[in-house]
Order: C-alpha cells, then structure tokens, then sequence
C-alpha cells in the first residue's frame, strides 16, 4: 500500500488514471501528459486532488521531491523524466506493480509473449469462468488491475495479459501461473534490441518460486532455450512434437488423455491451438475438468477483430483480422485458410515491405487493396502476376471483394498495415469492416 506518499504519474491513459484515482486517497498525486482533451476526465481527478499538469516539458515539472514515479508502460525508457528519476534514484514503477500492493491473498494468472497474450488471456478467463472460480480479467488487454482493486477479495484469481512494456518496471509482482506464448523480433524501437526484449519478457518469471508453474511453449526453440533454469515446474505445450499438452493426430492432448478434436474448436489456425493449448495447461492448474474445456471451445468464435468469423452470405465466409498490422500476422492469418481467400490489405504506409506476403499467397485469388499503401500493393501484386483490385476506402474495397468472390471462398481484411490512414484504431477498422458486411446483402 501507497500511504503519504508523493507520486509523480506520467502519462494519462487508462492505466494512468486509474493508478491516480486508486492512489489519491492517501497520497499526493501529480499526474501528466503531453495533451489531454477529456476535460470531464481532467475535473474528475481534480476533484480527487490529484494535480493534473498538461505539458511538454515534463521534466520540468519533476523534481527530488517525489517518492516514486509510474511509468505509463508506452512511455520509453529513456524518457528525460525516467533518466532524471533514476539519477535522483526515485523508483519507476508501472500501474500493475501499484495494483499488486494492494491486492489480497490471490492467485495470479500472467500471460505474456509476443504474439497471442490476448487470445490466451481471454480463452484462460473463459476456462475458470465456466468452471465457476472467482476469476477477474485485467491488465494490458484494456482493464487495468487498479481500476479493479476495490472487487478484489481473498482467494480470486486474476487472469492478467502483461505486455513487454509493462514487465519492464515490475518491482515486486509475483506470478503464480506464468504464461510464456513465443517470442519473435518486435518493439525493438522501444526496447533498443533483440536481447533486452527477451530478458525484459522473462522478467515474468522473477519473483516464481518452486511453488509456481511457468508454461510454456516447447516448439519455441528460443522459449525453450531461455526457460531452462527457471525455479518454478515448467509445463510445455506444442504444436511440433510431444509435451505435456500437444497435437496428436486430430486431437489435443494433455498428459496422454483426449481433451478435444480439433474439428470441434472453433477458431482457425495452428497459432490458435498453441493459445488452447497454453490455456489448458493454465486451466489443469486450477483442475478443470475436460468436458469443461471441450464445451468453452467448442463455443470460442475467437477475440474481436483477430481472424474473426463475421458473417457466412450466398457461401461465403467473411472474417475480420483487422488487428493485423503487419505482414507477419497477414502471414499468420493466410495459414489459417486452405480455401480459396480474396484478401484486403491496405492502410498506413510505413514503407514496409509486402515481399514476405509472397509464399503464403497459393490460395490468394486476387488482393483489393484501398488506403494509403494502395499504390504499392497494387505494383507488388503486378511484379507477381497476381490480380489486384485498386479501391478507395474499406467499404468500396469490401464490395469489390465480394463480388470477386464465389461460393465456398473467404473474404478476409488482413491489412498488413496499421489503420491510422483512415481511422483511429484498429478495432475502428474492424468495427466499420463488420458493419459493412453485415448490410451486405
Ligand atoms: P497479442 O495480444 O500478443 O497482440 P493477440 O491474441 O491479440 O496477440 O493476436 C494478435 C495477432 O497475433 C493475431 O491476429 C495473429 O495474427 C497473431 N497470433 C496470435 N496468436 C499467435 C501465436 N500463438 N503465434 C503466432 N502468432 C499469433
């Protein structure tokens, strides 16, 4: 617990603001940010006490006087107020490390990896949900753990996605269940390289003790590699050979024992089946049973806006993957199908390459692109003969893809791109992706 503490809080997203509502009963908050155009928000927390200062100049709001810093996980590293704060040795500290002193006796469920924290967090929430626990979902997937803390009581279990980001800071949180999903070449503009990414994701292991599990991926060869020495048993699942969980044959199977075929899963692609599997494991940890874990699967269509199915029309099949936003989830969602696919790519330009898209293009039978990377794919797709539609926005790109397609293909929005040319955000996208299909008629 935070009591007559001075907190200097540095940036004012969701987590922020919940870190200052929590803290501001017993302590002096400052929080601040660059810009800041909720004034409902900023009156809220005023009325709280909390000062909230609006300024570029951070740093020069920030002095030896405060007791710790938190550190919106976004904010970089070497950020001047974080480099000040570490030359007057003042802590910096995220929104999860405040939330964990204030918890109860509870157990923690932590998920993190490069790529599938989201899905794996959710599949895990709705494995002990329907196995009838206490159980809250939080963290990085939009529900900060501080804004939950009054819910909270002895004995619940917490079902927490921790990005990379947010492990940089922890400090004291313990992980009773630690979820390691993969690890692949990302964020390094933030993390500055390959190395302190890794060592940065296996600070989810660093408070485990024997006590502990850590699951993990053993198709991973980097996973593996690094997670040899943990204190805390490990449980494996894969995709590519044996494991405590793993594919064999048509079925998954935990310690030997059927748990589901996958012709009764819902959600498409291998990359799905190493989340089910993650979230078994984490799910025998709390003994649920398998008909529990067959009918939860049987029932997941998939998270919002990854590979998720739409709407089926005159045959059909349309999904939206508008949280690719980047050819290596494009990649992802191109293994998923064996079908026939009119693929939507297009969105803001970063001056990244599509050539990584070629291989995985076999059943691509023609791309319609629209945004501001139009023109590009529009000449990668001519360098290799493959029909391309050229479009202005989502909505014409979705009509012509349509009407490109017949019965039995599907349609997918996979931009490879992020969607800031023309929406706010991904789930934008996706959201205005489903609206149109479901008018379609
Ligand atoms: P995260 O929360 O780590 O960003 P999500 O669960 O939101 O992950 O999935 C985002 C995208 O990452 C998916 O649309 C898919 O392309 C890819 N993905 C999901 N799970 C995996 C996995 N286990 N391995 C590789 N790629 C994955």
């Amino acid at each position: 617990m935070f009591e007559g503490k001075k907190i200097f809080i540095l940036g004012m997203g969701k987590s922020g603001c919940a870190v200052a509502k929590l803290l501001a009963k017993d302590n002096h908050v400052l929080i601040t940010d660059v810009k800041c155009d909720d004034f409902n928000l900023i009156k809220e927390l005023e009325n709280l006490g909390v000062n909230v200062i609006i300024t570029k100049e951070q740093d020069k709001i920030f002095d030896d006087s405060y007791d710790y810093v938190v550190k919106n996980p976004g904010v970089r590293l070497d950020h001047p107020v974080v480099l000040k704060a570490k030359e007057f040795d003042i802590p910096v500290i995220t929104e999860l490390e405040v939330a964990y002193r204030y918890l109860p006796e509870v157990k923690i469920v932590g998920i993190t990896g490069s790529n599938g924290k989201t899905t794996t967090t959710t599949i895990i929430y709705e494995f002990l949900k329907a196995a009838g626990l206490p159980v809250h979902l939080a963290g990085n997937i939009g529900y900060p753990l501080c804004s939950q803390i009054d819910q909270i009581k002895n004995g619940d279990v917490l079902v927490i996605e921790i990005s990379s980001h947010q492990l940089a800071n922890l400090d004291k949180f313990k992980v009773d269940v630690a979820v390691l999903t993969n690890l692949y070449q990302v964020h390094l503009d933030f993390f500055g390289n390959y190395e302190n990414y890794k060592l940065d994701k296996l600070r989810i292991f660093n408070n485990q003790d024997e006590k502990c599990v850590a699951i993990l991926n053993k198709g991973d060869k980097e996973v593996y590699e690094l997670t040899k020495n943990l204190k805390a048993k490990k449980e494996y699942f894969s995709s590519k050979g044996e494991a405590n969980v793993y594919i064999k044959g048509e079925d998954i199977v935990y310690n030997g024992e059927k748990v589901v075929s996958l012709s009764d899963i819902r959600v498409k692609g291998v990359h799905n089946y190493e989340n089910i599997m993650a979230a078994i494991l984490a799910a025998k940890e709390f003994n649920v049973s398998n008909d529990i874990l067959k009918e939860v699967l049987n029932n997941f269509a998939g998270v919002e806006h990854r590979i998720e199915f739409v709407r089926r029309l005159n045959g059909r099949e349309f999904y939206n993957d508008s949280k690719a936003t980047n050819v290596d989830s494009t990649i992802t969602a191109l293994k998923s199908f064996n079908n026939e696919v009119v693929l939507i790519l297009g969105g803001l330009d970063r001056g990244h390459s599509f050539e990584p898209l070629l291989p995985y293009l076999k059943n691509v039978k023609q791309i319609v692109c629209y945004g501001e990377t139009k023109e590009r794919i529009k000449a990668f797709a001519c360098e290799n003969n493959i029909d391309v539609t050229v479009t202005n926005n989502l909505e014409e790109a979705t009509h012509a893809a349509y009407n490109i397609s017949l019965e039995g293909d599907t349609i997918l929005l996979s931009p490879a791109c992020a969607s800031w040319d023309q929406y706010k955000s991904f789930e934008d996208r996706g959201d205005e992706f489903k609206k149109i299909v479901n008018e379609l008629s």
